[in-house]
């Protein structure tokens, strides 16, 4: 959807990235190192700097300590951060739960590993899921569950006590649960990120992925982290090893800045996108979209049935091709198509100008 944007000029609404600067002091941090020749590779597993501002970083905002001798594995995002947890654990006929709609790589990553994927439907408009049904997709074979919260595409938080019920259900099957906590940050109307790890008796059955494209608005540079314990980490650096051998050196001295932000830093960054969330829902609902308010991350998920067409996909070609805005058609975060038709995500990590300009063109819908 982006490469049919850049084709039609169109206001891209589709792929999660800010389109503003990244902070000025990040920027120059980076810049810095570069000069100060940090250019060579770095440990594999990430530079000693980074992975202890990793460690003070996560000892002060959820009281967590990792050892980042042993537990901590830095990497090429979230992206190689996930698929190199996965392929460190699962082996070929494993089982995988997934939450559905879900960020589309889990499918083709746990495919990879040539494990099975039982979806587990989160329904609207809350993304609330019967827990008679998550319990039923556990198995014998059930190696691990992936969870995404805050959640893209739905901009669901899991809240504590759902947290607590799937805690239970790894420790009664023995299994892992992966999380994908990008957007641990980005939290609306006072909810709460609490790391499923944290949880008693989940600290050494999770496996929690991490990075500094959403939190630090830098999605380019590439920089993530795995947060697991010794057993685990030393088979996630292997297969890190052999991936990519390590993340980009002079970003993960940036790095350390970054994981060093003071409180206000991630206040202000919720505060902010609260106001563009506020401003694209308003955009939305004027045009005619029924939406889902998203209550974390940076997406709003729309329900487009009101417009009469046939599926997503014509509906977003449509709007990119004589409305210029770019969106994603909802089924991508979906196992099949057809289950999921009439629905269609919007980013707003956006300028307030971008974000002007997109209502400017969706009010046309009318
Ligand atoms: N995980 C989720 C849930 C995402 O939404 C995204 C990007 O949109 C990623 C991971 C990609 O993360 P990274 O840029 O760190 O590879």
């Amino acid at each position: 959807m982006t490469r049919l944007a850049v084709r039609h000029g169109a206001i891209n609404l589709a792929q999660g990235f800010p389109d503003f600067p990244a902070p000025a002091a990040l920027k120059a941090a980076a810049a810095e190192a570069i000069d100060a020749d940090i250019n060579q590779y770095a440990i594999t597993w990430g530079a000693k700097p980074f992975r202890d501002a990793i460690a003070a970083k996560y000892q002060r905002t959820y009281g967590m300590e990792f050892d980042p001798e042993r537990e901590i594995t830095v990497c090429c995002g979230a992206t190689e951060g996930m698929i190199a947890s996965l392929l460190a654990v699962l082996d070929p006929g494993d089982e995988v739960v997934l939450f559905e709609p879900f960020y589309e790589n889990y499918g083709p990553d746990t495919q990879l590993c040539g494990a099975t994927t039982r979806y587990v439907r989160l329904q609207a408009p809350d993304w609330s899921f019967d827990p008679d049904e998550l319990r039923a997709a556990f198995t014998g074979r059930t190696k691990a569950i992936i969870l995404n919260s805050p959640n893209n595409p739905t901009g669901k938080v899991f809240s504590r006590g759902e947290l607590e019920y799937i805690a239970g259900l790894c420790q009664e099957f023995d299994c892992l649960a992966i999380t994908d906590e990008i957007y641990e940050h980005i939290l609306y109307d006072g909810t709460e990120h609490i790391p499923i790890m944290s949880l008693p008796g989940m600290r050494d059955r999770c496996i929690l992925v991490n990075s500094m494209s959403k939190t630090y608005s830098v999605t380019g540079w590439r920089v993530g982290w795995v947060l697991a314990s010794p057993d685990l980490t030393d088979s996630i650096r292997k297969v890190h090893d052999f991936l990519t051998v390590g993340a980009a050196a002079p970003l993960q001295q940036a790095g350390v800045l970054a994981l060093s932000m003071p409180e206000d830093y991630y206040r202000h960054l919720s505060t902010e996108y609260a106001a563009r969330r506020d401003h694209i829902l308003t955009s939305l609902q004027n045009a005619g979209f029924r939406c889902f308010t998203p209550h974390g991350a940076y997406y709003v998920m729309t329900d487009i049935s009101a417009f009469g067409f046939a599926n997503d996909t014509s509906f977003v070609r449509h709007l990119i091709t004589h409305l210029g805005v770019a969106a994603v058609p909802g089924s991508s975060f979906f196992s099949h198509v057809s289950v999921a038709s009439q629905y269609v995500r919007f980013c707003f990590c956006k300028k307030y100008e971008t974000l002007e300009a997109a209502r400017h063109q969706l009010i046309r819908l009318k």
